[in-house]
């Protein structure tokens, strides 16, 4: 499947007249992979993690956001894969579109494949990743583990134990702005609905 197929569910669930949402259509050139985390106040606030693999952004959603501390596990709901382009988008989704709300860029920087035997679409089809993450807020290892309760797939996003693991640190909480423009989410709404 190529990423034009994969983008499918991305784009059935937007309607691009109403949202200045990325569409898909650009590949960024660049060596390494990129990792881009976006705050999302839409019904529910969470933070989309997404991770370049095999041309598309490899997204899910974290409720809590991801922390620095190693004995945190915080619950990942795979979400469908978004466009390269995707990991530029800072502003307002419109109320009643898909994901109505404002999205702040969290962090963004790029990522290493931590196995060296498999590709990251081998080990997240085994239902195990582990990659080292250098953001401006995160940095360092972390690993995505795929579970199942009943009926239902989950992952947990947690961090690595390495000399980038503070448990004190509470990035989430503690800076909250955008690491491209500097902004809070609702310094975000406020400009952009004017
Ligand atoms: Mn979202």
């Amino acid at each position: 499947m190529d990423a034009e197929e994969k983008l499918g569910t991305y784009r059935q669930k937007r309607d691009f007249s109403k949202t200045r949402e990325p569409s898909g259509s650009g590949r960024k050139k660049g060596q390494k992979s990129v990792f881009v985390i976006q705050k999302h106040a839409a019904s529910t606030l969470h933070y989309d993690f997404r991770l370049e693999v095999d041309g598309v952004l490899k997204s899910w959603a974290v409720p809590k956001g991801p922390s620095t501390d190693p004995k945190e596990k915080r619950l990942a709901v795979q979400t469908e894969d978004h466009p390269l382009d995707y990991a530029d988008f800072e502003g307002l989704i419109p109320a009643g579109e898909y994901g109505g709300g404002t999205v702040l860029i969290w962090d963004e920087g790029t990522f290493e494949n931590l196995h060296e035997e498999r590709s990251m679409v081998e080990s997240l089809a085994r239902g195990h990743a582990a990659f080292t993450l250098k953001g401006k807020k995160l940095r360092g290892g972390y690993a995505l583990t795929r579970f199942r309760r009943g009926s239902e797939e989950n992952w947990l996003l947690v961090k690595m134990d390495d000399p980038e693991a503070d448990p004190d640190r509470n990035p989430v909480t503690r800076e909250p702005e955008s690491v491209r423009s500097g902004r809070t989410l609702e310094e975000i709404a406020a400009e952009e609905t004017d």
